[in-house]
């Protein structure tokens, strides 16, 4: 058993792990990162298939997502807009494909009030959420026992309308099913995007990617270490922890630290064995929350063909195995490549299905969007981040109905040495990697905090 001591150890080399480290780093202390898996990055991954480029986890980055933007800017990283010339593609209820331009989908004149009247109602709702602490709102508990559902059959007798609503936080966001989280747990992912409008508004929530791969943070990140002092293929098994200090145990490693950051997402705490056991509310709370479940498929094609047809590749329907798709080609190719997602229960279904047939049923989605053509890629490929034993789903936790009220502000808390963070606690730029660069900047400063309080 190879032994270490160090002043920090950190436990998960994803954004919020590696940008603790480097922040600590700066600040002179000495760090260990110990991984599970034989890479960086978590649930950033820029792979190669069949010689095409994929961002197989994270990839889009918007306006608003200022810790990322001034982490791409630090690390010498460029961007480049989505490609977004032309109409998009909404398919309704009645399976017609309809193209628009603009934010809302041309469903009937009435369907597109209710969904206007919606977008009025959330709005002013989303404003009055503190990102940092949802649960302080005056009507955090009435709002956490309701679900997203419930709450919209309380507010339109319109299915399509509120089908078309749920899309942007259910299938969209949170990937699951909207009667499976509260209203205020819809709130707090709209707040943490800056309004509701904001993610009904592809162009600005999907805005730009970065030339060469988001992975590129992490592994940049890394740099910041002393060769050996990340451990990759070292999955945490064991913290012995008090007050004052922990040791970190691997297989063949152990690592005692002053500090520990548990910078893993909150479906894995339970993962580690702890000792002693972790206080009874925090074993409680981590039996709340759960990581959605998304299919991520891309599909390249020799040319972007939507494009001279006059579309931009955006295309959305709740009725669709693939609720979303884009334009997703990579900067400066000549081949075209499209994305498209299967959340929730649809990918519930698909999983059921032979591979074969569950490309088949996808690529049909695709070309009720897109026309035939879209039926042949050149590459095509799934990710299956549910079946990835240090990650469990897509793209993040969050509450079950109630947790929020019941846990939120428990699980920001230290126990003993120890902290614990990722994107899915993350305050702006929840469930997304902004969320996580502010998250490991935040422990790293308490961590520091507390040496010199
Ligand atoms: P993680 O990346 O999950 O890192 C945790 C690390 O801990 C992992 O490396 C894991 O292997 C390791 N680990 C776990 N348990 C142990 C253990 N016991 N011992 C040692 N190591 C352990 N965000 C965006 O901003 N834009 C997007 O477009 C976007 N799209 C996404 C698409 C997909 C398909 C997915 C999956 C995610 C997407 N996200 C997106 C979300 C974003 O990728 C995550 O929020 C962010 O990368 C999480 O970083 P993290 O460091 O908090 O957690």
């Amino acid at each position: 058993m190879e032994k270490l001591d160090r002043d920090v150890v950190i436990v998960g080399a994803g954004a919020t792990g590696l940008t603790a480290a480097a922040r600590l780093r700066e600040a002179g202390w000495s760090v260990v990162v110990v991984e599970a898996r034989d890479r960086v990055g978590g649930r950033l991954l820029t792979d190669e298939i069949d010689g095409q480029m994929f961002e197989v986890g994270g990839q889009w980055v918007s306006p608003d997502q200022t810790a990322l933007l001034e982490t791409l800017d630090e690390l010498g990283l460029r961007t480049y807009p989505r490609y977004r010339g032309g109409e998009s593609v909404y398919v309704g209820r009645d399976g017609d494909a309809r193209r628009f331009t603009g934010d809302i989908f041309p469903a009937s004149e009435r369907t597109q009030g209710e969904i206007e009247r919606l977008i009025g109602i959330l709005d002013p709702l989303v404003a009055q959420i503190d990102v940092a602490a949802p649960w302080d709102h005056p009507s955090a508990t009435q709002f956490d026992h309701v679900s997203f559902d419930a709450w919209l059959r309380e507010q339109s007798d319109d299915a399509e309308a509120r089908d078309n609503i749920a899309l942007f936080i259910a299938d969209a966001m949170l990937t699951k099913p909207a009667h499976a989280f509260s209203l205020l747990q819809a709130l707090l992912m709209a707040a943490s995007a800056g309004s509701f409008s904001n993610l009904v508004d592809a162009d600005f929530i999907l805005d730009r990617r970065v030339v060469g791969g988001l992975q590129q943070v992490p592994l940049l990140l890394a740099e910041s270490l002393d060769p050996g002092d990340l451990r990759l293929s070292q999955p945490v098994r064991t913290i012995e922890w008090s007050d004052t200090g922990a040791t970190v145990h691997t297989d063949t490693l152990s690592v005692s630290a002053r500090h520990v950051i548990v910078a893993v997402p909150p479906n894995l705490y339970s993962r580690i064995d702890y000792s002693p056991p972790l206080p009874r509310l925090r074993q409680q709370m981590q039996q709340h929350q759960s990581l959605g479940l998304v299919i991520k498929v891309h599909a390249t094609y020799a040319t972007p063909f939507w494009r001279a047809a006059g579309l931009s590749g955006t295309a959305f329907s709740p009725y669709q195995v693939v609720h979303e798709a884009y334009d997703n080609s990579n900067y400066g190719e000549e081949r075209g490549t499209l994305v498209g997602f299967v959340s929730d229960e649809k990918a519930d279904a698909l999983f059921r299905l032979p591979a074969a047939e569950r490309k088949a049923a996808i690529l049909a989605s695709l070309a009720s969007y897109y026309g035939p053509e879209a039926l042949e890629p050149a590459v095509y490929y799934e990710s299956d981040w549910a079946a990835e034993e240090w990650t469990q789903g897509a793209y993040a936790a969050s509450f079950d109905l109630g947790g929020l009220t019941r846990y939120g502000a428990l699980q920001l808390q230290p126990v003993g040495a120890m902290r614990f963070g990722s994107s899915d606690l993350a305050a702006e730029g929840y469930q997304h990697v902004d969320g996580a660069i502010r998250v490991g900047r935040r422990l790293a400063a308490e961590v520091i905090d507390a040496s010199t309080s």
